[in-house]
């Protein structure tokens, strides 16, 4: 069985951070939240993030996508 709970329980836990990456919202309270994919059936999981936090790893997945494309071969 695969739902809500399951869901719960990967937005509370530290495997969070493994899952996909889906980008930050910004609600209309101006508050933020971070979106996450969830590994078993896809679903958007959200979870409320901070500034500073989503700067810190926007930066860094940043730094490995410049060098990830600075390391393609120019014809390939
Ligand atoms: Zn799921």
């Amino acid at each position: 069985m695969h739902g809500h709970e399951q869901h719960a329980a990967l937005v509370a836990g530290e495997q969070w951070f493994y899952l996909q990456y889906q980008g930050v919202l910004r609600e209309q309270d101006g508050s933020l939240v971070e979106l996450r994919a969830c590994p078993k059936c896809g679903s958007s999981l959200a979870r409320k993030t901070t500034k500073a936090e989503q700067e810190r790893s926007l930066r860094a997945m940043a730094a490995v996508l410049s060098s990830s494309l600075a390391n393609l071969p120019e014809d390939g």
